[in-house]
């Protein structure tokens, strides 16, 4: 069964960037399953992954617009550590939770630290980035109505 809308697709994959260095892999565990054409995976990989069967194995290189987009400098801030003070161990990298003006919760990477503030990255940790994909196609089915209804895989 070739992959296409309204099927459920689960895969093995190794995702490293362009110096080589792995950012994750499901390698060892159970692989990934997505409802195909419901945007539930970077389109750049979906596109990829269009029209293959089960057993198909590939590499992809996904530019950052077809994966987490580019850097949005507006979603980078400069803060002063007098706001971050209840914080314990504050050290570049560090991910921090905050809610936003429309109550959502973001996500936020410490980029830098200086004497007086710090900056706070509210960009996708993977924006900007070329992703390299190493995919192994496990299984293709015909989604459930259920599955269909909710609009991802169970
Ligand atoms: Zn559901």
């Amino acid at each position: 069964m070739k992959i296409a809308g309204e099927r459920v697709v689960s895969f093995h994959y190794t995702l490293t960037d362009e110096e080589g260095q792995q950012l994750d892999s499901s390698a060892g565990g159970e692989p990934l399953s997505y409802l195909h054409g419901t945007s539930g995976l970077i389109p750049g990989l979906e596109r990829e992954l269009e029209g293959r069967e089960a057993g198909d194995q590939f590499e992809a290189t996904i530019a950052a617009r077809d994966a987490y987009g580019e850097v949005n400098p507006a979603l980078i801030q400069e803060v002063p550590l007098d706001m971050l003070a209840g914080i314990d161990n504050l050290r570049v990298g560090m991910q921090l939770q905050s809610q936003g003006p429309d109550g959502r919760v973001q996500q936020l990477t410490v980029d830098s630290i200086g004497e007086t503030s710090a900056t706070l990255n509210a960009n996708h940790m993977l924006a900007g980035k070329v992703l390299h994909f190493e995919v192994e196609v496990t299984d293709v089915r015909a989604a459930t109505a259920e599955e269909l209804d909710h609009g991802h895989a169970h």
